[in-house]
């Protein structure tokens, strides 16, 4: 029953967010047509489009409060801190061996051809392969295109004891069960492709992160953020320097903008007052109290780009807003082929700081946005609602097919929408944003487009080691 309520009390938080997507759209899509034949018209769909987010807001927050009142706060912290122990836990169990020299490893290069958010979303897959064969992770890092002396001077090793390994007889992934070294090929050109591989997540912690988490993969790869991203004392230095610089300052907003070389070829560019009214809606959102007490909540953003035109732009059009941010570092931000030594701290330090944010506007296309999203999973029981993209839903570079699955019926209207039976299985493309979810049906092979909310997500789940003898 409590795993039941969980599922409903987080469906029905997003499902208002998806309808009211779905009427501030198709309404706002009405008033562009009357605004000149039928002025009053338009006017009127105006007022109930203003009254309408004060609708949303209000509704939103009331769920939010109604999660800190319902009785079971207590038991999300305390069952978020056992799972993520036993997690851990589990990582350091495999990561030292009693005996290195019999123990079987699994290499990993650092080096991959990008950036630094892509790279950390290459050893989070390395040690996914590592503990689902269970193997000991070793890294491979003197070279490290972001710093020449290897990953281990900024964070702290992955292994305590055991770090060598017979580079001779290593063979290539797969190997067989008793081939003591294997050498993992990059996740792209990864053949066989193995089950456990996200958005998986282990069958023996399942039901207990899918009561607690809306998102559970989220939680999953951030768990592996918070053992390889452990820093080394002049990393959190350097950390708490930035931070102590910035005055930093909670409540807080993260908002990233990916400019640059992603323009144009990855993704589209949005514009700054995009952003900026995601994060103004969080703002209201939190002041849209039903008891009378909220005061006005003070406007803070932190604010981090590969562009420090951004930044500039940030603080003068947004005179009300605290923009916390530094045009400096984002100058450092080596974009393309230049991700060198200079770009690494300005990186490492927009992502920690993106990921102690209360929330994030951000466009999941870029590393950056989804890395600092699935690091701030491990600083609350489930910050899956904490975020806004402006493009992709979240997903993992290479990850096997994201499923929904539909639990009430659905008739296309037209040749865009798919019809739909409860059971149908729907890989998931993307979320327009506007009530509409773009997929293929499982059943009858068609593409085309559906209302979210009819289906619920299709989650993954695989028999992993479990490490019980730890
Ligand atoms: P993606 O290209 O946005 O998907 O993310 P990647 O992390 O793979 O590559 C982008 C690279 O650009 C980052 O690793 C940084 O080196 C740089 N970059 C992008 N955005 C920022 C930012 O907000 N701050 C800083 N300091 N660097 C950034």
């Amino acid at each position: 029953p409590l795993a039941e309520y969980e599922h409903l009390r987080r469906r029905i938080r997003t499902n208002t967010m998806e309808m009211w997507n779905f009427f501030s759209n198709e309404f706002g899509k009405l008033r562009s047509k009357l605004v000149g034949d039928k002025p009053e018209l338009a006017e009127q769909i105006k007022n109930v489009l203003e009254l309408g987010v004060e609708h949303k807001r209000s509704l939103i927050n009331d769920q939010d409060r109604l999660r800190k009142v319902d009785g079971y706060e207590g038991w999300r912290h305390a069952e978020s801190k056992d799972l993520s122990d036993l997690v851990q836990k589990r990582f350091n169990t495999m990561q030292n061996p009693k005996d290195c020299d019999s123990a079987r490893k699994l290499v990993c290069k650092v080096s991959k051809g990008c950036g630094y958010g892509c790279q950390l979303h290459h050893l989070v897959y390395c040690m996914i392969v590592a503990y689902s064969t269970e193997r000991t992770l070793v890294l491979k890092s003197k070279g490290w295109r972001y710093h020449r002396g290897g990953w281990e001077e900024i964070f702290q090793t992955v292994s305590d004891t055991c770090t060598d390994y017979d580079a001779v007889h290593a063979k290539m992934w797969p190997g067989s069960p008793d081939t003591l070294v294997v050498n993992l090929p990059i996740i792209d050109s990864l053949q066989p492709r193995p089950s456990f591989l996200p958005l998986a997540i282990p069958a023996d912690i399942a039901p207990r992160l899918k009561r607690l988490h809306g998102d559970p993969i989220v939680w999953w790869v951030g768990q592996f953020f918070k053992f390889l991203l452990r820093p080394q004392h002049d990393t959190q230095e350097m950390l708490n320097n930035g931070l102590e610089k910035l005055g930093w300052k909670k409540p807080i907003v993260g908002v990233h903008v990916r400019r640059t070389d992603k323009i144009g070829t990855e993704a589209s560019l949005h514009e700054l007052r995009e952003y900026m009214s995601h994060v103004e809606d969080y703002f209201r959102t939190l002041e849209a109290s039903s008891n009378g007490t909220t005061v006005k909540v003070p406007r803070r953003v932190f604010l981090a780009s590969d562009d420090f035109k951004v930044i500039e732009q940030a603080r003068k059009q947004y005179p009300d807003y605290e923009i916390l941010g530094d045009p400096e570092v984002a100058k450092t931000a080596g974009v393309s082929t230049r991700y060198t030594d200079g770009s690494l701290n300005g990186i490492i330090f927009d992502i920690h700081a993106l990921s102690l944010c209360d929330f994030l506007v951000c466009t999941f296309s870029s590393q950056v946005c989804r890395v600092s999203y699935e690091i701030m999973q491990a600083m609350y029981p489930d910050a899956s609602e904490r975020f806004k993209s402006l493009d992709d839903i979240y997903y993992y570079g290479g990850q096997n097919p994201h499923n929904r699955r539909v639990v009430i019926e659905h008739k296309g209207k037209n040749a865009n929408e798919l019809t739909l039976k409860p059971g149908d299985l729907v890989g998931i493309a993307g979320n327009h944003w506007d009530g509409w979810s773009k997929g293929k049906c499982k059943r009858t092979g068609e593409n085309g487009l559906f209302p979210l909310f009819k289906t619920i997500d299709d989650v993954t789940v695989v028999d992993l080691p479990t490490y019980s003898n730890s």
